[in-house]
């Protein structure tokens, strides 16, 4: 038994635990819990815990169904909301095999297998998510369009404000798990708000987003009100985002910084930024893996629509942000397409595959978007070679079948289960027989 096990042990009597809920994610994004007795845990530190990968969204055909969860004992944390003495506890948890292989279904281990990649090259992956969501008044009634809990917008202060009042007890309990948040405020949207968290290495920050997921709807629940992440609620309002800040280290020495160059981007940078933008319409079924993402994409709000970056360009895809004359260290590129609602540990991974092949393949950086790219003529956009980001997940799921980078990071049996998967979303979607046709023709035919 290692150390951070023997931790773990002695936690469970010091704070009184009764429930340990071991965490993991399933291929589309959403969390599963299995609540174990603390006498239990030692058994599963060394054995794991059993259960039915077959039940698991895209685990497991029903053949090869048993697995096992292995608690990652550096997860350890208290769960706020359940109150203390008697408390719980939860752990993430890696899944492995019957024979003690990892099991390629886990996205947590598609994130471990491309970071590890990246680390025989000599870098770590840090990553700092924007995550936006809307707040609102009631839990959804189908059919029916929901209610902010205010009209507030960008950076607005108001008085008594329920968003204000969320955020504050959201970040309380976000940091007593040891989650650093960094900024947070009211967003663009009416109800809108937005939690930045401190940079940390991909998996923890993947590990970060599944938990303030869990917890954004956890505190909304005890205020009454409701939360979601869905990428694009309202026809009129701005979508939510989760813009994510990326860098490369070596060692100590952010591989991004170069005192000197332009905008202080070194070539590794140049390089990642190149890789990203070549393999964007591919990698974009995974960061924007809904129907109702590419929704959010398509009107300007802040959201990009085409494959581009700038330095302070908003409209551009990838941003090189430059708030700071001297960046050294904090050195970092923002990619604007990722929203809330996607599997964060398969994006990241997908993303850092991109760069990595820009990195390895030295692709060179297209000019950059010097003007509102939205405000362009498509003409005029062509001859700048600026492509658009695929419209929908149907373009989205056709480009990513004929990916090779995709094939590779997700592995096979994820690329396999994930396109299908979407292919099914988007049939049923396409067969679906809306309001706008309905008011748009009953009237009139
Ligand atoms: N809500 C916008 C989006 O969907 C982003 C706004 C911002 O720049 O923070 O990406
Ligand atoms: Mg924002
Ligand atoms: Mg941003």
């Amino acid at each position: 038994m290692g150390k951070q096990e023997d931790f773990v042990l002695r936690a469970l009597e010091e704070r009184d635990v009764r429930f340990v809920r071991l965490w993991f994610t399933d291929v589309l994004g959403f969390l599963k819990s299995v609540a174990v007795a603390p006498a239990e845990l030692e058994g599963a530190f060394a054995e794991g815990i059993g259960f039915d990968g077959s039940a698991i969204e895209g685990f497991a055909r029903v053949y090869e169904s048993d697995m096992l969860a292995m608690p990652d004992p550096s997860t350890f944390q208290i769960l706020p909301w359940r109150g203390e003495g008697p408390s719980t506890a939860r752990m993430f948890c890696d899944i492995v095999m019957p024979d003690g292989s990892p099991s390629y279904a886990d996205p947590r281990f598609v994130l471990k297998r491309t970071l590890g990649r990246a680390a025989e090259k000599g870098f770590t992956f840090y990553t700092h998510p924007e995550i936006e969501f809307y707040l609102f008044r009631d839990s959804p009634e189908q059919g029916e369009e929901p209610v902010p809990v205010d009209r507030s917008g960008y950076f607005d202060h108001t008085a008594q404000s329920k968003g204000a009042d969320f955020r504050r007890e959201a970040i309380t309990m976000l940091e007593s798990m040891g989650i650093s948040v960094e900024f947070s405020h009211h967003e663009g949207g009416p109800g809108q708000q937005e939690i930045d968290l401190r940079y940390a290495d991909a998996l923890s920050t993947a590990d970060n987003i599944m938990t303030f997921r869990t917890v954004i709807r956890e505190v909304a629940l005890g205020q009454g009100i409701w939360a979601s992440f869905m990428p694009k609620p309202f026809t009129t309002h701005p979508g939510s985002g989760m813009h994510t800040h990326v860098s490369l280290f070596e060692g100590d020495q952010n591989a991004f910084y170069e005192a000197g160059a332009e905008y202080q981007l070194s070539r590794t940078g140049r390089q990642f930024i190149a890789g990203i933008l070549h393999h964007a319409a591919e990698i974009s079924v995974v960061t924007n893996q809904w129907v109702n993402s590419y929704k959010r994409m398509m009107f300007g709000g802040e959201a990009p629509s085409y494959v581009c970056w700038g330095h302070n360009n908003r409209s551009a895809m990838v941003r090189v942000p430059m708030y700071k004359p001297n960046k050294g260290q904090s050195t970092r590129v923002e990619l604007r397409t990722i929203d809330a609602a996607c599997n964060p540990y398969l994006a990241y991974a997908v993303v850092l595959a991109a760069g990595m092949r820009g990195i390895e393949e030295g692709l060179e950086l297209p000019r950059e978007a010097e003007d509102d790219v939205w405000s362009l003529t498509e003409r005029e956009r062509t001859s700048l070679g600026i492509e658009p980001l695929p419209k929908s997940l149907n373009e989205a799921i056709e480009i990513a079948e004929r990916s090779e980078l995709l094939a590779e990071t997700l592995g096979e049996h994820v690329f396999d289960f994930f396109l299908r998967n979407k292919r099914a979303e988007w049939d049923e979607y396409r067969g679906q027989v809306s309001a706008f046709e309905r008011d748009r023709m009953l009237p009139v035919l």
